[in-house]
């Protein structure tokens, strides 16, 4: 998902917008994302902070063991780096940092 700042400033690559109900996204090409290309990210510099943040994402309402700092914090499992066990130090930090970014997309 993009916000509207990211929408007006990743406009200039043409139609590559998905309308939800609420939410914009970036479109699909076969099932992946339009950027991308050959194996890697073709905007990896200025890519959504959807994208910046994976594989966390945030919710406003969920179980009471995924809240955390006010969100509901969760992980997707199908991400090949995410370790399932105790969070450690650098994962709470992270977190945290996450957290504090003024761009955060909650759903
Ligand atoms: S990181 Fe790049 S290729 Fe991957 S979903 Fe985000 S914009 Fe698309």
């Amino acid at each position: 998902m993009v916000t509207s700042e990211e929408e007006n400033r990743l406009r200039k690559f043409g139609d590559i917008f998905r309308r939800g109900k609420v939410l914009v996204y970036l479109k699909r090409v076969d099932g992946k994302c339009v950027f991308f290309r050959s194996g890697i990210c073709a905007i990896y510099l200025e890519r959504p902070m959807a994208c910046v943040k994976y594989p966390f994402y945030f919710k406003s309402t969920g179980e009471e063991e995924s809240y955390f700092a006010g969100v509901h914090v969760y992980v997707d499992s199908n991400c090949p780096g995410v370790v399932l066990g105790c969070p450690t130090k650098s994962f709470v930090d992270t977190i945290q940092s996450l957290l504090r970014n003024e761009k955060l997309i909650i759903v």
